[in-house]
């Protein structure tokens, strides 16, 4: 049976991840991988993370059952008050809710199928460049046209906000257009208020279905009301929609797999209909999800105290990303580059703009692991290893 069976293409940020572990040179440095690392280049578990984990873990009450296919009730609701606010006319009018998911992939991947095989929807917008999963999971889906969107503007390493408004204009109705709350995945770069206007009134006009991807809530403004602006703005245009929500960065809990699709409609009495349709997906996807980390977000999003903490946890990895955008680009203007890119881009990445013989040097010759599109996750720099890196990158654009 298995003897014609192909070798699967690697995935690129694994396969990166896989070599850097394997190199042996002192000097080599990760920036490939989509996670936080601390100054120290480690892992970092919120402090108000192993807070919870401890009170849990001395909790007899708590027991393994199986929580609801839809997930559990006060995480579904706090996760939805974080992404909307509690005073949103959706939450208001009961208008809104979540299917707790496997991460922001689970979410997607059900929201997609949703789309596809309940309301028929066949076409998906998902931007140039994006997240490469965004592809994956619609194709695996079997939409029959998955298009690319105009997102950014190479020469000028800023929104190709043109392009972008043009590609809506010539969508056909009842596409399904994915974009990026925040953050955006992999450029760094995300329309300004004015320009979500825009794009909102052409949505509206060309009856298109928006699906927020909503992954880096909080490290974009390092403010999270902020940070959800163009989701809240498209709640209040009455617009029914679709938001995939992740807490994998913003909780740092990238293996506890927690996230929530969220759903608004114009009705209230539509809620109870999509849930059920969702309940059938979930059942027949995963059946049951995890408890975990959706026990933790709930706590610490339900605590008011816990709260406050974790937002100071969230703007310790917010500024520590700013810092290295800074420093990254005060190396550079010395060595007489200048780099202003790096600083005007928001969250986690950066979209260098190196080119792939010059990403091919940097991993091949300075064992300095990045994508071959350029992208570095900001949190791999640190304050002992910004010097070797901004070295490096002068050589890689100069030799
Ligand atoms: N969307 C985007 C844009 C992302 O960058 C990520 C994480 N890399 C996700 C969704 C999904 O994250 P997860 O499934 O790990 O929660």
């Amino acid at each position: 049976w298995f003897n014609n069976v192909d070798l699967a293409p690697a995935i690129e940020v694994f396969q990166l991840t896989a070599r850097y572990r394997e190199d042996t040179d002192p000097h080599k440095v990760n920036l490939g991988v989509g996670a936080y690392r601390t100054d120290e280049g480690q892992p970092w578990v919120l402090p108000v993370v192993r807070n919870v984990e401890a009170m849990k873990a001395a909790d007899q009450t708590l027991n393994h059952e199986y929580l609801p296919i839809v997930g559990k009730p006060d995480y579904r609701k706090a996760g939805v008050e974080l992404l909307l606010g509690k005073a949103s006319p959706a939450v208001t009018q009961n208008r809104v809710d979540a299917i707790q998911a496997l991460g922001g992939t689970g979410a997607l991947r059900i929201g997609f199928d949703f789309l596809k095989n309940r309301l028929g929807m066949d076409v998906i917008y998902i931007s140039k460049p994006t997240w490469g999963n965004h592809r994956g999971i619609a194709k695996s889906l079997g939409y029959s046209k998955i298009v690319e969107y105009h997102y950014w503007n190479e020469e000028k390493m800023c929104l190709n906000f043109d392009g972008f408004k043009a590609d809506l204009e010539s969508a056909p109705p009842k596409s399904v257009i994915v974009l990026h709350a925040c953050a955006h995945n992999p450029t760094g770069v995300d329309p300004t208020h004015e320009q979500w206007e825009q794009l909102a009134e052409i949505m509206k006009r060309k009856q298109l279905f928006p699906l927020f991807d909503c992954a880096y809530q909080g490290f974009a403004t390092g403010d999270l009301d902020n940070d959800a602006w163009p989701v809240r703005r498209f709640v209040e245009l009455g617009f029914e929609m679709f938001a995939a929500q992740s807490f994998s960065k913003n909780f740092g809990l990238y293996n506890e797999r927690v996230g929530n699709l969220i759903f608004i409609s114009s009705s209230s009495s539509s809620i109870p209909m999509i849930r059920s349709q969702m309940e059938i997906i979930v059942r027949t996807t995963w059946s049951n999800p995890p408890s975990h980390g959706c026990h933790i977000v709930a706590t610490v999003l339900n605590n008011p105290s816990l709260r406050d903490e974790w937002e100071t946890n969230l703007k310790t990895m917010a500024n520590r990303i700013l810092q290295m955008r800074q420093l990254l680009f005060d190396k550079l203007k010395v060595l007489g580059h200048r780099w202003q890119h790096v600083i005007d881009q928001k969250g986690m990445f950066s979209y260098t703009g190196l080119n792939k013989q010059q990403c091919d040097f940097l991993v091949n010759r300075k064992h300095i692991y990045l994508l071959g599109s350029g992208r570095v996750n900001m949190c791999g720099l640190t304050t002992k290893n910004m010097d070797y890196v901004a070295q490096a990158i002068h050589e890689a654009l100069t030799t």
